[in-house]
């Protein structure tokens, strides 16, 4: 073949790839949590109670805005949003774009990954936090700050990213891209491996950080997916192999008593019970169960 067939044939070759990708379904799931949102130190910024709640809502939005954009100018043909932090309302609904799904309020069986399932090609975490046994971090918890002090997965210690990933792995679906403070995406790539991070803020301890701006801080985020995007074929999902263990270290004495009760849990010692999954949403709907039951649940 000569030199202008050769470019013609790869110019057909580009032209039918990219027909193929514009074809093709694209759904990018996104997890948005509030602790490791730009600017965000103290409880002053993350419930209805502090002071800075309603702006920092604006912000957390915003975040998710870049995220959706970016996604979306990078591929995606549909994207589904869980509202994930503290009573799962914090989200803006009506500055969010309406081709959009979004995941509100608890409890939820998949809890942070509600809606997300097989289809999906991607997880981004967004204004995430460090796992309750790391020293360093803003906000550092796993699910419950005032509950639990540690929860394993096969007898190692995991972050919400931890246990998140493994329930978007059970779907075969990877964790792409994570935000949050340097701490966090610092845990997360340790464990994932080579995902996109957006280092919103460095920690300085639990209650304080060096931040962004919110303008710098989108403009990162928006950055960091579309990179993710682009080469989301490098991304493995993060599997573990069946049956699942979980083990969970509460900080009171009582519910691991309670629990006790049941033959399906094992109490490991005063403060730690043990449960055998089936799968992660065997794991995921135990933990979801044992972090929101109570008797006076209303309605
Ligand atoms: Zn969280």
């Amino acid at each position: 073949m000569n030199y202008r067939v050769i470019c013609m044939a790869l110019c057909l070759l580009g032209v039918a790839i990219t027909i193929k990708a514009q074809g093709k379904k694209m759904k990018i799931y996104i997890s948005a949590d509030m602790e490791g949102v730009v600017g965000v130190v103290t409880n002053e910024q993350l419930g209805p109670q502090g002071f800075e709640y309603q702006r920092f809502r604006e912000f957390m939005t915003q975040e998710v805005n870049a995220a959706i954009e970016a996604a979306f100018e990078a591929g995606a043909t549909e994207v589904v949003v869980s509202d994930s932090h503290g009573n799962g309302q914090n989200l803006l609904i009506e500055k969010l774009p309406k081709n959009i799904l979004l995941v509100r309020a608890w409890p939820r069986p998949l809890m942070m990954m509600q809606g997300i399932d097989g289809t999906f090609a991607g997880a981004i975490f967004i204004g995430y936090h460090t796992g309750t046994t790391n020293p360093q971090g803003v906000r550092a918890h796993t699910i419950s700050s005032a509950r639990l002090a540690d929860v394993q997965l096969q007898g190692v210690s995991v972050s919400e990213a931890g246990i998140n990933a493994a329930i978007a792995g059970h779907f075969n679906v990877p964790v792409i891209m994570v935000s949050g403070d340097d701490t966090v995406v610092k845990e997360t790539t340790a464990l994932l491996g080579d995902v996109e991070g957006a280092t919103v803020k460095w920690a300085s301890g639990f209650h304080s950080a060096k931040t962004l701006m919110p303008e710098a801080a989108y403009q990162l985020i928006r950055e960091k997916v579309k990179k993710a995007m682009g080469r989301i074929g490098d991304f493995k999902p993060y599997k573990l192999k069946a049956p699942i263990r979980l083990d969970v270290r509460f900080k009171n004495y009582r519910p691991s008593e309670m629990l006790s009760y049941l033959s399906i849990v094992e109490r490991t010692d005063a403060h730690s019970i043990k449960f055998t999954g089936k799968d992660m949403i065997e794991v995921s709907k135990f933990l979801e169960f044992i972090v929101t039951y109570e008797p006076s649940l209303e309605p």
